[in-house]
């Protein structure tokens, strides 16, 4: 099953960079669940038949990802299933969250809590609406942002599951995902296919994913993703100094950077988030030279 094969890639990942990055254990620890249990999710609700959002491709040619400004209703039930299951993982990776967790659950399972409006508004981002529900059943609007968006992440996953079909008609030239309409974590540089030894080092592909449902899409190599910026002296790269695959390429501006990984050369292409959690060191390093990550990601949303 497609589901199996993702989770032990990610499990084979996580246990390559603990192996290597003693100083990730404890992070790897609290992620490794939770992106499991994502994965089991995503397995479950396909075979319970849950159904893709087809994709339209006049909206995909005005830059309209799937997902977003559409009625979720249909993936009510869904995301009930989704949030029964990753809440308590979560709750164990965050304890501190664990309580709040419990009770958006509580509200949830009571209706009190309706979870259409919450998944429209996490896909469009939709800060107003989050702010209402929140207050309206006296939750934390911040863990309620993360629990909806990470009960969101499987749906997500299947309902884009034909979007790389179509992206391949379309030149996707954005900065946030075709599904979803999420920012990206992390950008793979992969072979560009070309095999000209003169073209070493310059034919490499960049493919952004997004943070919330991994979906990838080529983007172009000297741009802003979160600007759109394409100017050569604003536009700069960070490179990691113990390993020359991991750097952070850097938008003056902006002030935004967006991790990266050079995969080119690596046997196994890493699973998205795995590659984002094993770049955390040089997440941390650009946010202390002044610059904002393009997406918010648990680890810099809580902290
Ligand atoms: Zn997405
Ligand atoms: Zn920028």
């Amino acid at each position: 099953m497609l589901g199996n094969a993702e989770n032990k890639r990610i499990e084979k990942g996580i246990e390559r960079l603990g192996a290597t990055n003693e100083s990730l254990r404890g992070i790897l620890e609290a992620f490794e669940p939770l992106l499991l249990a994502q994965g089991r999710m995503r397995t479950e609700l396909l075979t319970a038949g849950l159904t893709a959002i087809p994709p339209d491709p006049a909206e995909f040619t005005r830059g309209i990802p799937i997902m977003v400004d559409k009625p979720l209703g249909d993936w009510a039930d869904a995301f009930l299933t989704a949030a029964r299951k990753i809440f308590p993982v979560m709750a164990q990776a965050f304890p501190g969250i664990s309580d709040a967790l419990g009770l958006i659950l509580h509200n949830l399972e009571t209706g009190m809590l309706d979870p259409t409006p919450l998944m429209e508004a996490c896909i469009t981002g939709d800060e107003t609406t989050i702010r209402a529900l929140a207050k309206k059943s006296k939750l934390n609007i911040k863990v309620l942002a993360l629990a909806g968006a990470y009960a969101m992440r499987p749906i997500i996953q299947v309902c884009g599951r034909e979007a790389q079909e179509a992206m391949a008609d379309h030149n996707w030239e954005r900065g946030y995902c075709p599904v979803c309409g999420g920012l990206p974590h992390v950008a793979l540089l992969k072979q560009s296919g070309v095999d000209d030894p003169y073209l070493k080092g310059h034919g490499a592909q960049r493919w952004l994913s997004c943070s919330r449902c991994i979906t990838q899409w080529r983007f172009k190599r000297h741009a802003c993703p979160h600007c759109g910026n394409e100017e050569n002296d604003t536009l700069e790269y960070y490179q990691s100094q113990s390993n020359t695959t991991e750097r952070a390429d850097l938008c003056k501006a902006c002030g935004h950077y967006l991790v990266t990984l050079d995969v080119r050369e690596y046997l196994e292409e890493p699973q998205p988030d795995v590659a984002a959690l094993g770049l955390i060191p040089l997440d941390i390093l650009m946010q202390r030279k002044g610059y904002t990550p393009v997406a918010d990601t648990a680890w810099n949303k809580l902290g």
